[in-house]
Order: structure tokens, then sequence, then C-alpha cells
């Protein structure tokens, strides 16, 4: 029998156990964000009627991966729950060897120190704020080797993860091959909006990369969204399934670090995993001194089968196709209201260009901060602020000032419904018809690293 395709991407799900929300009043949203510093990390889950700070652990789980839960082996060696998780990533994603860890930093933290070396260059195609802390702590300097439309908020370039190879080329010329530690690789670039990487980019990639002995690491944390964009837009594509394009993906590269607090619709969890055995080896003796033991890295047995469950659904077509279904639909509410929104719309959110939002706000004055602090007073909708504060100081002391000054809209996994999305685009639309009235914030408490978690505000 033909497969019929859906069009409309309506939810491949039922909705069988429900959390009860709570608004807030005007007068109690204001207290708050005044009370958390105007930062929308520190203001109390609560106080928050819709939250969209994090896709990231925030999904909701199946009933299979909740009975999964309950299948939990938890012995401290050689849980079958870990079997399981090996098998799964062996078989959907291509990587031989596996060592879980407790989130994505965790790996990237193993990573880092077994890879680079001080003085090192990391290449990436655009910065993450985790992985490139670890990439400077292990010694080694991030460059980004992103295309250059990938910082401009206007441009439709499908695919605004795609790496400039010249940019690569020259730096490779520049310092030598051995000086790159290796090529980290983002699929579905967060800090760029959510945007895909093409299939030929990486494939080209691979080519120039092999050349010249260069491993290729994946930031595989939204591999399957990637590949649903590769599947709508890459020439090829179009009747291959999400599956098998993520596995195309994973087999250009040789190895990974995962968060699957995101794509793997698990609430913590995360991994590493490689195709060389050295590297294997090593990773496998230092997770026992910052995770745990190798067989469970920091997860209880019952975290690594609902992983396992997870990385299945994760890959299903349907699933996919619903999931940036959703956040399609909220971007265009947005654009019907006017709102300026990075273009093309990403796979797991809407970045809302805060400089354009806000044009009399100077980026010294947080532009993305305020408009997220705005947006949470309006409606009790959390967002957060993807720029100036996110991007932190250069090892010299000096901000970093990012191209893109933006407030991130980040859609949980099968959590909230159409008429929530209608909810967000209205409560935005009321924000930009009163932004004149809009002052930016200094900021009067800034942590070492990260700061974009616990820095404190006021306003002007
Ligand atoms: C979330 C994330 C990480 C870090 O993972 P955690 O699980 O939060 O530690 C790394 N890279 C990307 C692209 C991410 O989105």
């Amino acid at each position: 029998m033909k497969q019929v395709i859906r069009k409309n991407w309506a939810e491949p799900y039922r909705i069988k156990t429900v959390e009860l929300l709570h608004m807030k009043t005007e007068a109690q949203r204001k207290k708050a964000i005044r009370e958390a510093g105007y930062n929308t990390f520190l203001l109390k889950s609560e106080d928050v009627y819709i939250d969209l700070l994090t896709d990231s652990g925030t999904s909701a789980m199946s009933d299979r991966q909740w009975a999964g839960m309950m299948l939990g082996d938890e012995a401290y060696a050689g849980s079958r729950n870990f079997y399981h998780l090996e098998e799964v990533v062996r078989s959907t994603y291509g990587y031989k060897y596996l060592v879980p860890t407790h989130q994505g930093r965790g790996a990237e933290n193993i990573l880092s120190k077994i890879l680079i070396k001080k003085g090192d260059i990391v290449p990436g195609n655009m910065y993450f704020t985790t992985t490139r802390l670890h990439q400077e702590l292990a010694g080694g300097r991030f460059e980004d080797i992103i295309v250059k439309e990938a910082h401009d908020p206007n441009s439709e370039f499908p695919f605004k993860g795609n790496v400039d190879l010249d940019k690569l080329e020259s730096l490779i010329k520049k310092h030598g091959a051995k000086k790159i530690a290796y090529v980290c690789i983002a699929t579905s670039v967060n800090m760029a909006g959510g945007q895909p990487i093409s299939m030929s980019n990486l494939k080209a990639l691979r080519a120039m990369t092999k050349k010249h002995g260069i491993r290729i690491i994946h930031d595989m944390t939204r591999v399957a969204e990637n590949a649903y964009f590769i599947q709508q837009r890459e020439k090829g594509y179009a009747k291959k399934t999400i599956a098998e394009i993520v596995r195309e993906i994973c087999d250009l590269t040789d190895g990974a670090t995962m968060s699957a607090k995101k794509d793997a619709l698990v609430n913590i969890g995360g991994f590493l995993a490689v195709n060389d055995w050295d590297v294997f080896e090593e990773a496998r003796n230092m997770v026992v001194v910052y995770e745990g033991l190798h067989t469970y890295g920091g997860l209880a047995g019952r975290d690594m089968e609902a992983m396992a469950i997870g990385i299945g659904e994760s890959v299903n077509d349907d699933h996919i196709h619903a999931r940036v279904g959703q956040v399609l639909y909220l971007g265009e509410q947005m654009l019907n209201y006017g709102i300026p929104i990075v273009k093309p719309i990403g796979g797991h959110g809407i970045f809302v260009d805060a400089k354009a939002f806000l044009p009399h706000i100077p980026q010294e004055l947080f532009p993305a901060q305020t408009l997220a602090a705005e947006v949470y007073a309006e409606s009790g909708v959390r967002t957060m602020e993807r720029g100036v504060v996110s991007a932190g100081r250069k090892a010299n002391g000096e901000n970093y000032m990012p191209k893109l000054e933006l407030v991130r809209f980040t859609i949980p996994r099968r959590v909230y419904t159409q008429a929530h999305m209608d909810v967000i685009a209205e409560s935005t639309a009321l924000v930009l018809d009163r932004r004149q009235k809009i002052k930016g914030m200094k900021m009067v408490y800034e942590p070492k690293y990260l700061r974009f978690f616990q820095a404190r505000f006021e306003r002007i």
C-alpha cells in the first residue's frame, strides 16, 4: 500500500497526562523580573506561564520512554540499559564506541582534553557557549569558519550552517594541519538560529579534511532537525527518510558529542561517540574521573533506557515533521505581525532580531536582554538572550560584540499546543507596539564564566 504523506504537521500523538499551568498577574510578573535582575535565567519556574527558555531537557517523554524508566537496571557496572543504548547509538548513528556522560558538556570536556593541545586551533561553524569554553580551557582557540550569510539575520540562504571552505583552507595554510585539533561541526547551528548545514557542504568538508588528516567532530545535539531541512531543501534527498539522512551525516564525521536533552527527547543525558579506538580508550579512562564509570557516565540506568528509546523516536519522520512544523507555524505568525526574526525560520525556535526590534537601543545597553525581560513582563512567556551577554569576554577582557543580537524563543518538543503558539506571537506583537518607550539596561553583576546564566541588570 502506498504511504500517504501528510501535508499538515498535526501532532502524531495524543495527550495522556497534563501539567497544569498558572498565570501570574502583571504586577506579580513585573516584581518577579525585577527581583531576577532582569535575567530570565533567574526567574522561578513557578512565575512562568509558557517556558521557552530552552529546548534542553524540557521535552515531553512518550509513554514508551516512561515505561523504559521502569526497566532501569541500576547496577553500578554493566547495566543492561548501557548495552541497549550502545546498540541504538551504533545502529542509528553508526559511531563505533560510546561513552555516556551526564549531558553534552560532560562529553565536550572529555573530548577537548583528549584532542586539544595548548596553542591548537579549533575551527567550527559558529561557536556554542559550553563547547567553546571547554576548547579554551583545554588550551585551544576557536576560529569561526561558518559562511558569512549566518551572521546576517536577513539572508534567506537555506544552509546558513555551512562551512566557508576558503576560510578553513586559509587557516590550514596559515597554521599547518598539525595545529588544527579537529574541525567542530554543529548540525542545526544553535547560535545561528537553528540553521542547517547541507550534505554537499559536509561532503566537501570531509574531502578537504581527509586530505590533511584532520578529524571532524560532530556536535550532533540537533542532527535530526538538520536532517529534516536537508530532506526539504536539498536536491536528491526528498525521498530519503530522516533516519537515512541522519546516518549519512554521521558517516561523514569521525566522532560526536551529544546533548541528548535536545533531539533525543530526554530530560537529562548525553554521550561521546567515536570511531577511533585510541580516542575511545582515553575517553573511557577519563570519564571515570569526571562523570562516572564508563557504563553509566553520570546517568542512572533508567536515564540511559529513556535515551535509547528517545533516539529511536527522534528520527521518526512524522515526529520531526510535527516538531519543526510547529516552530515554522510560530515563525509565520510572528512574521504576520511584522516582528523581525532571523530567516529562514530555524528548527528549534524563533530568533527575534533585537537590533531591528529595538533600533534605538545600542548594543552596549543590551537590547536582547531588555527585550527578553519585556516579553516576560508582558505575558509570562520566558525567552532568553543570545547576544552580547551570551557572547561573553575575550581572553583579553574585551567583550565579544556579536553581529547577531537575538532573543531566542525555543520550543520544547511535544509540550505546547498551537494555541500556545498564538499567545506567544500575540504577546510579542504587543511589546512591538510599545517598543518606543523601552529603554536599555546596565549590567550590575557579572560572573566569570558563562555570564549569561547568572548576570544581573538594572533598568537605565
Ligand atoms: C546544549 C548544547 C550543548 C551542551 O549540552 P548540555 O547538555 O547543555 O551540556 C552543546 N552544543 C549545542 C549545540 C547545544 O545546543
